[in-house]
């Protein structure tokens, strides 16, 4: 598998964690220390913290996503932030369907396409999260449910549209546990998402597509996982809030 044909992308999804402040001062020491990354670098903190964000990244080789974006263009969604609002600010990414949007939120695959749909029309690069939790992996059923969600988040994306669409693997059982999807585990999923990918677009526009892995992933792993062919990235939780944490991944990304 040749990975130069596509970006490897290290995205720190902060959560709900870090104001406005916190922000700036963790974007000050993280700064110099992925400075000259050989992969694309992504943070994606709170709402109220993107303009600050944007800001302290200007410059810089930091791009800036939301955690989130709404379908509609704007009207009476009360809480929620359409997609070219994030342009208008300066975002180039949002995650798409993370599993806690899912699990708390009441996300499902219909609002993820529709979301992935209203991210890449505004021109965002949508990072559209897959993954499977600890009852379909024992029941066997991993392969069929994410390659499920990779099809029908991508319900009407064209092909033209492949180059805004990172999809991140994060089995839900891995997600602030602690523990980690082996490389294998990992690189078995996340082939099987390039191969749905092939099936809708073919092989080479599924070759270009990034796919990240998310779940526990640390300073300590991240070279065996972004190892394996068809892990071309990462989606960070917990360590992506420690600047030298995130940095070491973003050096393991980069060889
Ligand atoms: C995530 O929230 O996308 C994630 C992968 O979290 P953690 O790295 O903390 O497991």
């Amino acid at each position: 598998m040749d990975k130069s044909k596509r970006k490897a992308v290290i995205a720190g999804n902060w959560k709900m964690n870090k104001g406005p402040a916190e922000a700036a001062a963790l974007l000050d020491e993280l700064k110099p220390l992925v400075a000259g990354a050989g992969c694309d670098v992504v943070v994606c903190p709170p709402y109220v913290d993107l303009a600050v964000a944007i800001e302290k990244t200007k410059g810089t080789n930091i791009g800036v996503g939301a955690q989130n974006v709404h379908f509609e263009q704007s009207g009476a969604y009360t809480g929620e932030v359409a997609a070219s609002m994030l342009t208008e600010l300066g975002c180039g990414y949002a995650i798409v369907g993370h599993s806690e949007r899912r699990q708390y939120f009441g996300e499902t695959d219909e609002t993820v396409n529709l979301r992935t749909k209203a991210a890449i029309a505004a021109g965002l690069t949508a990072i559209v999260c897959v993954g499977e939790n600890l009852t379909q992996r024992e029941q066997g059923v991993t392969m069929d449910l994410v390659r499920m969600q990779v099809k029908v988040a991508l319900l009407g994306v064209e092909a033209a549209s492949l180059a805004k669409i990172i999809v991140a693997y994060e089995p839900v059982w891995a997600i602030g546990t602690g523990r980690t999807a082996t490389a294998d585990q990992a690189e078995e999923v996340c082939a099987a998402i390039r191969a749905q990918l092939a099936e809708l677009y073919g092989q080479p526009a599924a070759d270009s597509v990034t796919i990240q892995y998310g779940g526990s992933m640390n300073a300590a792993n991240a070279a065996e996982l972004l190892g394996k062919p068809n892990v071309d990235g990462g989606l960070i939780g917990g360590a992506s809030l420690k600047p030298a944490d995130f940095a070491a991944i973003v050096k393991a990304a980069s060889v």
